[in-house]
């Protein structure tokens, strides 16, 4: 199977602490990280892979909470949104007939109300923070999904791919395209792997935040990474050995598998001229 696959940055975010984000700068200066989704043309129509921010979370972006805004700084840029983007390729909102979502946290699922008619997937313990749920959790905003979404929910039941359990396949028409769980991060994390002749990519979402986590090693990985990810996380436990197979993972399959995350904005330029992330130094 050949997809074609296109790099999107869905959301600019520019968190203060430079110096400790990227080891250069001061640590009060912002740095700059990225949504990176991908949008897939399968002869069936468009899948997007997270949507980063939506035009709702631009036109009004109190709803994404006093935390994200300071701490996070989003650029809130309506170009940015997948939607803009998309039709500035040439398609039409309803092109787009699955959306694949790493997790629900309001920096990946911004976008869903944008693509009504589409089929969203998500893991089922993922669905489960946020429904039924009075008060969320930091990191998910209600208002996101708030206009009925045409739900696809994942049980944790599945095959074995790679080291990892209970991979989850989907719709016929994409049915080579995986779920692959990555809990630790979120409750139901997971990671999109998308097969292609030209360019198979595993998008690990947050799975990790720098390149270094998995192609050299924790070490290498920036303090203030390795802090935010300390914060945010949901079972230390699960996230730390996703890691360690992701690293096993690479370290096994870089000639033939491109590994990027949600944030990083060097793998994102890789990508963006074709060039592969496997190969940052
Ligand atoms: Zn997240
Ligand atoms: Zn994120």
């Amino acid at each position: 199977m050949s997809y074609k696959i296109h790099h999107l940055n869905c959301a600019t975010l520019c968190p203060m602490g430079s110096k400790l984000i990227n080891g250069v700068g001061s640590y009060i200066e912002r740095t700059k990280m990225i949504c990176h989704c991908l949008l897939i043309e399968t002869n069936s129509g468009l899948v997007l892979i997270d949507t980063g921010l939506g035009t709702q979370d631009i036109l009004q972006p109190k709803r994404m909470g006093l935390f994200f805004n300071l701490m996070v700084r989003p650029k809130l840029d309506i170009e940015e949104t997948a939607l803009y983007q998309i039709q500035k390729l040439g398609f039409k909102k309803e092109d787009v007939k699955h959306i694949i979502l790493t997790h629900l946290h309001v920096d990946h699922a911004g976008g869903i109300s944008d693509f009504p008619h589409a089929k969203i997937h998500v893991y089922k313990k993922e669905y489960n923070q946020i429904v039924g749920n009075k008060s969320l959790k930091l990191g998910y905003v209600a208002a996101q999904f708030q206009h009925n979404p045409h739900w696809r929910v994942h049980n944790s039941t599945g095959e074995k791919w790679n080291g990892f359990n209970c991979v989850k396949t989907f719709e016929p028409e994409i049915q080579d395209i995986l779920l692959v769980p990555l809990h630790g991060h979120s409750a139901g994390h997971t990671g999109v792997y998308i097969p292609s002749n030209n360019e198979s990519v595993f998008h690990c979402g947050d799975a990790y935040f720098h390149h270094n986590t998995i192609s050299k090693s924790y070490k290498d990985v920036p303090l203030g990474i390795k802090v935010f990810q300390k914060l945010v996380e949901y079972d230390t436990t699960a996230r730390i050995r996703n890691q360690i197979r992701l690293t096993e993972l690479f370290n096994k399959q870089k000639s033939n598998m491109r590994f990027i995350c949600s944030h990083d904005l060097s793998e994102f330029e890789y990508c963006s001229c074709g060039k592969n992330p496997n190969n940052i130094v």
